[in-house]
């Protein structure tokens, strides 16, 4: 084997995640795939539609129906990629505060869970792929042949979030996006399926005081150990 084709990297809500995938992902060469998007537009949509986020059944319901596209991106606006939920673009719409609230009480419905793992998988099985999301290396991809879960302090987050926020001009508290974190960390690490944890033979980096340069670094680094470890020396 060379290079570890399938890369998985989980982690709580704004760890740094997508900005490490995405620039492995470029500098690989492989797919970037953030798996959150599933669940935020179940959640856009569910809002639309003016269905409860915490009934199960009417969630489930609604994952197994939707039909979800994410595509390559056809905008130069900083997307990673184009989100569309029935033809409709809602790229930006499935990142307001309003999904932000919700995603996890959508997230926690074992079935809802369920009925997005397939299309995650048959990604998965694709290879070349740097897959984000909570459950990547435990559930979806146990198999992957690196497993990073990043972390950081939840008030070194939600400063992260805060200056993003300003930066977008965008008029939030930092005690919000704080408390607005923490609530969603307690749903994604509590739940009875798929809970947010590092899978046992994960790579857990903190990133604390770390430049998102100094984090790809350091992720480069075990992607070449592991392109020049014999096999029996990987782990
Ligand atoms: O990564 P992002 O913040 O977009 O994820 C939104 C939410 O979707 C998470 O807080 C979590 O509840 C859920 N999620 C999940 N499993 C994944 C990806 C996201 O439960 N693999």
């Amino acid at each position: 084997m060379s290079k570890p084709l399938t890369i998985a990297i989980d982690g709580p809500a704004a760890s740094g995640k997508s900005t490490l995938a995405r620039r492995l992902a470029r500098a690989l060469g492989y797919l970037y795939f953030d798996t959150g998007v599933l669940y935020r537009a179940v959640t856009w949509a569910a809002l639309q539609r003016g269905l409860a986020p915490d009934d199960p059944a009417a969630m489930t319901h609604l994952a197994r129906s939707l039909r979800i596209e994410v595509r390559p991106p056809s905008r130069d606006d900083g997307r990673s990629n184009d989100v569309w939920v029935e033809g409709q673009d809602v790229t930006w719409a499935v990142r307001a505060p309003e999904v932000d609230r919700w995603v996890s009480v959508v997230a926690a419905h074992p079935g809802v869970r369920e009925a997005l793992k397939a299309v995650q998988r048959r990604i998965g099985r694709q290879g070349r792929v740097v897959m984000v999301g909570r459950d990547i290396g435990t559930v979806i991809m146990p198999d992957a042949d690196l497993k990073i879960y990043l972390d950081a302090s939840v008030e070194e987050r939600a400063r992260r979030r805060y200056l993003e926020a300003q930066g977008r001009g965008e008029t939030v508290s930092y005690a919000r996006i704080l408390e607005d974190l923490r609530a969603r960390d307690r749903l994604d690490a509590s739940r009875a399926v798929a809970p947010l944890r590092p899978a046992p033979d994960a790579v857990v980096l903190q990133s604390d005081g770390l430049t998102p340069e100094q984090v790809f670094e350091r992720v480069m680094a075990l992607v070449r150990q592991r392109n020049s470890a014999p096999a029996e020396q990987r782990v």
